[in-house]
């Protein structure tokens, strides 16, 4: 049996985008993804156009829309609306155009990819990996990337990351024209939904519609918010297929790495606790444990616990702020609402939250004070 340097468990954002720095490092790297092309993926598609930075080919061929808007409601009352600046700094991407073409540009420099193919199991051995898989592929390798996801077994299986996961609950609607949202628009309304809130995202030909509640166990009645939120972008209540899901969000700083052995993406549990971001993470979790893969192989045997560390500085770090930014908002989202998002200053925040020029360590001491202070 040939080794391989890296198997990548899951091609979504994060699998494909190690997939593509791994193999255009000249390693031997197999991307293994269980659906087949077409599946449709629960996902707003909202991405932070400065994760183009991670690429040395244009993502424009996935971007369907550029955002210059973005509107926010309270009970579909009580506007504001955040003109985001020149640079047009927040992209609308078709998740499955995303994750394709990343596969592809992934192939192109050299991986070779599984699909639709599952892993079943991963075992290590004295010195490697071996991967079983549902088609009867038996693959061995030097390392393995755990990029499957919000409902990967495996971190758990094998004591990384967090040993408690902390989910938000989603249902996601996708709808075949425009209704009422504008071209370039972006929509956020809070109020409506318990704990959480409802979003509204253009894609060429239709709008990805999602309800995300993110603290408390207190289930929604999805269907309710539909009812007005559907309605107020010009849509029935009843339009469009639901699709329900569990989204793994930040849950506290963990090593994200064993011995010959990373996770990204959800299945590290990055995805912002507060906004449900989680394409960026996914994306420079990618680039960041290949550039560590490459060391390891190389004999560098600190450079997986140095993957850690930077998750940990240029990721965890601001997501323990979003994650107590969350707590606060999502209980007192009315509060929240006025003085976090009708404030003077907050279209320009948004903006640079939304483009990630800033975190949430850089407003959330002055936002919570404001809270506590009301309350
Ligand atoms: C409703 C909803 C809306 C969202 N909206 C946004 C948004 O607007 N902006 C944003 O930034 N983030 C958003 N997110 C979060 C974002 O979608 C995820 O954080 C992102 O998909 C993470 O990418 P990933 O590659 O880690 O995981 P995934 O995209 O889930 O990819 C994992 C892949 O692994 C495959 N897989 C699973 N098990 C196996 C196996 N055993 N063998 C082989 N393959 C396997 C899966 O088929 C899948 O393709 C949203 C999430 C939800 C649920």
């Amino acid at each position: 049996m040939t080794i391989q340097d890296v198997v990548i468990i899951g091609g979504g954002a994060a699998g494909s985008s190690a997939a593509f720095h791994l193999a255009k490092g000249g390693l031997k790297v197999k991307l293994i993804e269980r659906k087949d092309k077409k599946s449709i993926k629960p996902c707003g598609g909202g991405m932070a156009a400065s994760v183009q930075n991670f690429f040395p080919f244009s993502l424009s061929p996935v971007v369907d829309e550029v955002i210059t808007r973005v509107d926010f409601s309270w009970r579909l009352n009580d506007p504001v609306v955040a003109n985001l600046p020149g640079s047009s700094p927040f992209w609308i991407v078709r998740r499955e155009k995303l994750d394709s073409y990343l596969a592809e540009q992934a192939v192109s420099a050299g991986a070779e990819l599984l699909q639709p193919v599952g892993v079943i199991n991963i075992d290590k051995s004295k010195n490697s990996w071996l991967i079983t898989c549902d088609n009867g592929t038996e693959l061995e390798s030097l390392s393995v990337i755990i990029a499957d996801g919000s409902n990967s077994p495996w971190p758990s299986k094998l004591g990384v990351g967090p040993k408690k996961h902390n989910f938000a609950k989603t249902t996601s609607v996708r709808l075949e024209g425009s209704g009422t949202l504008q071209k370039g628009t972006a929509r956020f309304e809070f109020g409506l939904v318990h704990h959480g809130f409802a979003w509204a995202f253009p894609i060429s030909s239709g709008i990805n519609v999602g309800v995300g509640t993110f603290i408390g166990r207190q289930e929604t009645d999805t269907q309710e918010v539909l009812d007005d939120f559907l309605p107020s972008l010009g849509f029935d209540p009843q339009e469009g297929d639901r699709q329900h899901s569990k989204l793994r969000i930040w849950n506290g700083h963990h090593p994200l790495h064993g011995d010959g052995l990373l996770l990204v993406g959800d299945a590290a549990s990055l995805c912002d606790p507060f906004l449900a971001e989680g394409l960026r993470p996914a994306l420079i979790s990618g680039y960041e444990a290949a550039n560590s893969l490459k060391e390891w192989l190389k004999d560098d045997t600190f450079s997986l616990e140095g993957y850690s560390k930077t998750m940990h500085t240029n990721w965890g770090a601001s997501m323990a702020w979003g994650r107590r930014i969350a707590q606060v908002f999502y209980r007192f989202p009315k509060v929240g609402y006025q003085l976090g998002i009708k404030r003077p200053t907050a279209p320009q925040r948004i903006a640079q939250i939304l483009s990630g020029e800033m975190g949430y360590g850089d407003i959330a001491q002055r936002v919570i004070k404001r809270l506590l202070l009301q309350k």
